[in-house]
């Protein structure tokens, strides 16, 4: 199974490569931020839960996420492989995939960690929340406090998978097709595709 951990800040643009990546690997895509925002839509009470975090860029607490995610992969089984987009993002999420995974007889092929400088993330977040009406996009000091936690409480994941020989540096600036080139020359050094 090819099974990979897109990584970087809000505003990085894992969910537009994430999009790419699928259609050209036939992965499943779990974006935990997607889930919690349809469970909002839905109204049901891990949306209620989890809004109250989303509301202040605070992350969602690692017991509701883990069981939530892990939840999401027992329901697709015949799946070839796994985009996940947004998680882990802490180390004890890092931890548990890895556990979880393991006693599914796979593990993360790759971390891809895009880079993208901060200034240019804030001007990305504002744009999209203009464009998609997401609420954690349209206000400043939400979107500060989300950079925030991703340094202090994300930015260390790497860490995890470095240690694995798994962490890719993708340079995140320039057209979207270059760096989905750049994504897919880094699978190949970790995954034989054909
Ligand atoms: P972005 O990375 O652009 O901020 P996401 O859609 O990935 O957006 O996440 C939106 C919000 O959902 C996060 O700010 C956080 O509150 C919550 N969230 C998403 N994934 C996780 C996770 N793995 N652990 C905890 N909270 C999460």
């Amino acid at each position: 199974m090819l099974n990979i951990v897109l990584f970087g800040p809000p505003g990085a643009g894992k969910g537009t490569q994430a999009e790419k990546l699928i259609s050209k690997y036939n992965l499943c895509h779990l974006s935990t931020g997607d889930i919690f925002r349809a469970n909002i839509k839905g109204e049901t009470e891990l949306g209620k839960l989890a809004k109250s975090y989303m509301d202040k860029g605070e992350l969602v607490p690692d017991s509701v996420t883990i069981s939530m995610l892990e939840t999401e992969v027992d329901k697709n089984k015949q799946a070839l492989g796994f985009i996940f987009d947004g998680f882990p993002r802490t180390t004890a999420q890092a931890k548990a995939l890895s556990t979880f995974l393991s006693s599914k007889g796979t593990s993360i092929s790759v971390m891809l960690a895009l880079d993208v400088n901060e200034d240019e993330l804030v001007k990305r977040l504002l744009l999209r929340g203009e464009a998609s009406g997401r609420e954690d996009d349209k206000d400043k000091s939400v979107i500060a406090n989300r950079i925030k936690v991703y340094n202090e409480q994300t930015a260390v994941v790497a860490d995890f998978y470095a240690s694995e020989g798994k962490f890719e540096k993708i340079n995140g600036i320039g057209g979207i097709d270059l760096i989905f080139s750049r994504l897919c020359s880094a699978i190949e050094k970790h995954y034989q595709t054909a």
